[in-house]
Formats: C-alpha cells, sequence, structure tokens
C-alpha cells in the first residue's frame, strides 16, 4: 500500500467508494465522475503505477483483471449492448491517477473510437 495513492486508500476502505467487486487481488468501484450509467474502475489491490510497470511475468494478472471487466459488464447488464475497457497509460494517454486502473464503460452509445 501506497499512503499517498488514492487508489491504494480506496482499496483499503480508508476512503469510502462505491464497491462492485473485490477478491484477494482486485477491487472494483463506481468512479466518481461517471462518463456513462455504467463506469466501473478495475484496479489491483497491489500498487503498480502504470501498465510501463507490468512485467512479462504478470501477463495472468492483466488477464485476469480483463475477465473481472466482462464478468462485471455481464452484472451491470451491459454485456449484450456492448461496452468499452479503458487503458490510459501516463499523461499523454490520460492517466490522471497513478495506480493501474481498467475503466469498464458502457449503458450508453459511446460517441468515437479513440483519443
Ligand atoms: P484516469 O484518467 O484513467 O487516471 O482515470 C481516473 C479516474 O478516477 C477518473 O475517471 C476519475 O473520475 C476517477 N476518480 C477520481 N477520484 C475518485 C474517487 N475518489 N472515487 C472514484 N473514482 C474516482
Ligand atoms: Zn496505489
Amino acid at each position: 500500500m501506497v499512503e499517498e495513492c488514492l487508489f491504494c486508500r480506496i482499496a483499503s476502505g480508508e476512503i469510502r467508494s462505491d464497491v462492485i467487486y473485490q477478491d484477494d487481488e482486485f477491487f472494483a468501484f463506481r468512479d466518481i465522475n461517471p462518463q456513462a450509467p455504467t463506469h466501473v474502475l478495475i484496479i489491483p489491490i497491489t500498487h503498480v503505477d502504470s501498465l510501463n510497470e507490468i512485467s512479462d511475468q504478470q501477463e495472468n494478472l492483466m488477464g485476469r483483471m480483463v475477465i473481472i471487466a466482462k464478468k462485471l459488464a455481464e452484472k451491470e447488464g451491459i454485456a449484450k449492448s456492448g461496452y468499452r475497457l479503458v487503458l490510459n497509460c501516463g499523461s499523454e494517454g490520460g492517466q490522471v491517477v497513478p495506480h493501474l486502473h481498467l475503466h469498464l464503460i458502457g449503458g450508453r452509445k459511446l460517441n468515437g473510437k479513440i483519443g
């Protein structure tokens, strides 16, 4: 846990969030500023700054994170209508919070595709 990290503090329960999923490795909660009816953030509980810090040995972690997103899309009732997974990396990638997270966004027709 990184004391000054917002998402570490959310995963530890120190900062309140609207939790929708939790296991030993991952934590998922609703985005405070939702861009669509469903906007969930999935994070590894162990702190990782960004995708840049993910090693080849952690490919399973990334796979499990995507599978959780898929299951949450089903749970949210947007699997059939469709959804988008977004992983921002670094400042030009639009990453604001430096703790790896995957956005699950859906529940409306999304505009555009990239950027
Ligand atoms: P990114 O721009 O990819 O780093 O996304 C960070 C996301 O975190 C944004 O969509 C914010 O709305 C969201 N966010 C920031 N603070 C909180 C919070 N306290 N609870 C839930 N979501 C948050
Ligand atoms: Zn963190």
